[in-house]
């Protein structure tokens, strides 16, 4: 996997306002906050979407966006949105992964909610069928 601007940020190679870190994660500020306080966690290993990262690995990165979340929802007394782009479709710009945990204490239109779809007639359970896991 080629390196990142998170990369560098990891190596400390370019500055970030880092708000937590340990052997295998760093949290850091967001360079353009949805709202103050979004933060960006990753993984220091170099995944690039959800679907390279070992199983282990994922759940220990969910628990420290928890973490983080469950400080943030606290210390800024605020709803707490947390978004995971997979892919350049999908919003991904940048190839490591990351979860964006983003205070919200206004109500504004997130941008993955904006401009959404209605299901035809019997389209839905077409859906449901392909996407249901037995
Ligand atoms: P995504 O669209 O899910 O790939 O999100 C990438 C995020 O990285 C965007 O929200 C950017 O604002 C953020 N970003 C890009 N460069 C930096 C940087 N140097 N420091 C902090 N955040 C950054």
């Amino acid at each position: 996997m080629a390196e990142t601007i998170f990369s560098k940020i990891i190596k400390g190679e370019i500055p970030a306002y880092k708000i937590y870190e340990d052997n295998n994660h760093l949290a850091f500020l967001d360079i353009s906050p949805f709202e103050k306080g979004h933060t960006l966690v990753i993984p220091k290993k170099e995944y690039e979407t959800i679907f390279d990262m070992p199983e282990e690995e994922f759940t220990a990165l969910v628990t420290i966006v928890k973490k983080i979340a469950t400080h943030m929802r606290k210390t800024l007394n605020c709803d707490i949105n947390i978004w995971q782009n997979n892919g350049e479709i999908a919003g991904q710009e940048i190839p490591h992964i990351h979860f964006h945990v983003i205070p919200r204490t206004q109500k504004k239109k997130t941008y993955c909610l904006e401009n959404k779809q209605h299901y035809d007639e019997g389209e839905a359970e077409e859906v449901a069928k392909q996407l249901t896991i037995t």
